[in-house]
């Protein structure tokens, strides 16, 4: 088996309290690892621990238990190379609106003690389509700009591995196929990516295996396709040519509700039953079916289903 790039282990976080809050319990012992050269997705709800967890990796938090492995280096017995291991995309964007791009680059090289000659700058500008904003001022790019600004800066020191945190929050639909593709781009040149978000739709387009957290609980970590397939639900909407009074009944049927005056919603195993037998079993109850629409039970169901919450 091929070494995990991250290993988590029984990860504790409490957030002290103050005069107004009581102490927070945001991770309550995960563990996981990310398997190297993957896109990996971590993905929960608001205050799930998805952003606690990422900055304890980045040395910008720290845990109260459990141990943290980057690329096999210890966060605590190894701080150094573990932080030389790993580029951070913070959830804020943060910079001094007076530097030029280039000059972000150039400055967080220095900070990583890179001569100038080896500094990648011009290479990264071109990686995350930025050349010709190398000189502009920060404070005047646009927020997606901004993004792939600091998806750069994340890469200056060159690790192997590149984790984003919630990257298309609040983001529009032209700039977030970008940052997939450019993040496809770096995946493809052997970069092992972790990204957060509760873009549902978003983990299961790009990652491969997909880790949900609820509450600082890890209560899923799977292969993107087994979590789909996990369930093998279908949902049949049928609508129907009268009022809805009684429902069709049958053991096979996971879920069957009223979506809507003359609509009946059934949920069921594909491997159970097809969805001819279930429109058959609407037929038997009287109705007349006027409209049929199927669908696949997705990441969102599997969600709801693990979670117990909308
Ligand atoms: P996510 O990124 O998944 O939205 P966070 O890791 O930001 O979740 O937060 C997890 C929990 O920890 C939340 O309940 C949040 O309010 C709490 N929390 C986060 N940061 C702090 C902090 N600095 N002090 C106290 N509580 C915090
Ligand atoms: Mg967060």
């Amino acid at each position: 088996m091929a070494e995990a790039a991250i290993e988590i282990r029984d990860l504790v976080k409490e957030y002290a309290g103050s005069k107004n809050s009581d102490p927070k319990l945001a991770l309550k012992g995960v563990s996981f690892d990310v398997p190297q050269g993957s896109v990996f997705g971590l993905l929960g709800p608001n205050g799930a621990g998805k952003s606690t967890l990422i900055n304890i990796m980045a040395g910008l938090v720290n845990k109260t238990g459990g141990q943290v492995k980057i690329w096999g280096h210890d966060i605590d017995n190894d701080h150094r190379n573990a932080k030389l291991n790993i580029g951070i995309v913070p959830q804020e964007i943060v910079f001094d609106p007076f530097f030029t791009p280039f000059e972000v680059l150039e400055n967080q090289g220095g900070f990583y003690g890179i001569p100038k000659a080896l500094r990648r700058s011009e290479e990264l500008l071109k990686a995350v389509h930025l050349e010709d904003k190398r000189n502009a001022y920060a404070r005047t790019l646009s927020g997606g700009m901004k993004r792939r600004l600091l998806i750069a800066k994340a890469m200056v020191h060159s690790p192997p591995i590149l984790v984003l945190d919630e990257p298309t929050a609040g983001v529009d639909v032209e700039l977030r196929k970008q940052l997939w593709e450019l993040v496809s781009e770096l995946n493809a040149e052997g970069v092992t990516v972790v990204l957060t978000t509760h873009y549902l739709e978003e983990a299961e387009e790009l990652c491969e295996q997909i880790a949900i957290i609820n509450h600082g609980e890890l209560i899923a970590n799977k292969p993107t396709r087994e979590l789909v397939g996990m369930m093998g639900e279908k949902i049949v909407s049928v609508t129907v040519d009268r009022d809805v009074d009684e429902l069709p009944v049958d053991p096979r049927f996971h879920k069957c509700e009223a979506a809507g005056e003359r609509v009946i919603e059934i949920t069921f195993d594909k491997s159970e039953m097809t969805a001819g037998q279930v429109l058959a079993k609407v037929q038997e109850q009287g109705f007349a079916i006027e409209d049929v629409s199927t669908r696949e039970a997705d990441l969102e169901d599997v969600f709801v289903q693990l979670t117990g919450s909308a």
